[in-house]
């Protein structure tokens, strides 16, 4: 049985005074839900204080990206190691905003997943097709395609047993437009086959997240899918009561 995992994206919104307030506000809900595994991503500027803030509960913190390389000239970037020492257990890799905004191939997700998971992280894996390939039916073969780039090095597939996927319809990424639980169980079924291909073991434990206007209201009837083990909240993870709903909807 896996656990779920509800992990907050809260991507570059907040302030210092406003991260703090939502942490207490997640922080005041959380014992209740005692069967999920429960992360938080803020922005990097507020990681020390989160993760301070976040001493001695069992809530997790987590990095919204990291550099591929693990120290040198690469200003402006932070490495593995840097976001071990502010106690993140994960780092988001392949998010499409990542990938549409910032330039990042397949070949770039391999890499920072790979220095994730060297560097002592848990990589949370994003894949997910654009609407434009879901209406030409080409969702699995993008998806496919994303994934072997992981799958398909001998390196990052030694450390896929240590990893978490999200997958995350583009189109559903803070537009409303939810997948319906059977649209995102159909991909989600997709992609532990496709790691059981390599790996029944790994297909068999590793967590997939859902992602893509995931709210209070949704949640409980996308996680009651057999495939989906929990979710990757952006919007709704700005908001203490909305966030913890999420999280009581895995348990
Ligand atoms: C995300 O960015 O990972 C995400 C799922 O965003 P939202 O929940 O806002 O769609």
């Amino acid at each position: 049985m896996r656990q779920p995992l509800v992990a907050g994206n809260w991507k570059m919104n907040g302030s210092r005074a406003s991260a703090k307030e939502l942490v207490e506000g997640i922080k005041a809900g959380v014992a209740s839900a005692v069967k999920t595994q429960i992360a938080l991503c803020p922005p990097h500027a507020y990681l020390a204080d989160v993760s301070a803030m976040l001493q001695g509960t069992p809530v997790m913190l987590g990095a919204q990206n990291l550099c591929y390389a693990s120290s040198g000239a690469y200003t402006g970037e932070i490495s593995a190691t840097m976001l071990l020492d502010f106690g993140c257990t994960y780092a988001i890799v392949g998010h499409s905003e990542r990938r549409a905004l910032f330039g990042e191939d397949n070949k770039i997700v391999a890499r920072k997943f790979l220095a994730a998971s060297k560097g002592g992280l848990t990589p949370i894996f994003c894949v997910g097709e654009m609407l434009e390939d879901r209406e030409n039916e080409l969702t699995e073969a993008v998806v496919a395609r994303q994934l072997d780039a992981v799958l398909e090095s001998p390196e990052c597939l030694a450390a896929l047993g240590g990893a978490v996927i999200a997958y995350e319809p583009v189109w559903a990424i803070g537009t409303g437009k939810t997948a319906s639980p059977d649209q995102a169980q159909e991909v989600h079924a997709f992609i532990r086959r496709q790691i059981a291909a390599h790996s029944a073991e790994i297909a068999g434990k590793i967590q997939i997240l859902y992602g893509g206007s995931v709210k209070g209201s949704n949640a409980a009837e996308l996680f009651a899918k057999p495939d989906i083990d929990g979710g990757l909240i952006g919007g709704a993870s700005l908001d203490a009561s909305e966030f913890l709903t999420i999280c009581h909807a895995a348990e």
